[in-house]
């Protein structure tokens, strides 16, 4: 065996990666090296980047949902759900459509 390959623990799987790596192979997470800096012995040469972007939008289109059906909901209950049937029935679709959007943006981004 010649050089050692450094490797560090993914924060986000566990798996053991190589530090020259940018992203992990396995499930993505960015991984930003520190190692420009002034050479500040920060042993753990890696800071942790705010993960995947994706999931950041997903949580922001469930919130926005989360918000549209508020709205809906207070107009339903000015105009009463029986004459609207049809728009009931929208805000309960809005209101999981953005749950299960708020939800899965959590989830992704631990
Ligand atoms: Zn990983």
């Amino acid at each position: 065996m010649g050089a050692t390959m450094a490797l560090i623990t993914c924060p986000k799987c566990g798996k053991e990666i190589s530090e020259h790596v940018d992203a992990c192979p396995s499930c993505e997470y960015l991984i930003k090296k520190s190692r420009y800096s002034n050479g500040s012995s920060d042993e753990t040469a890696v800071t942790l980047e705010a993960i995947g972007k994706k999931w950041k939008v997903v949580q922001f289109l469930g919130k926005t949902c989360l918000v549209i059906w508020v709205i809906l909901f207070s107009v339903l209950l000015y105009i009463q759900p029986q004459n609207s049937p049809m728009l009931f029935d929208i805000s309960i679709w809005v209101f999981f459509a953005g749950f299960i959007l708020y939800v899965v943006g959590r989830i992704g981004s631990w």
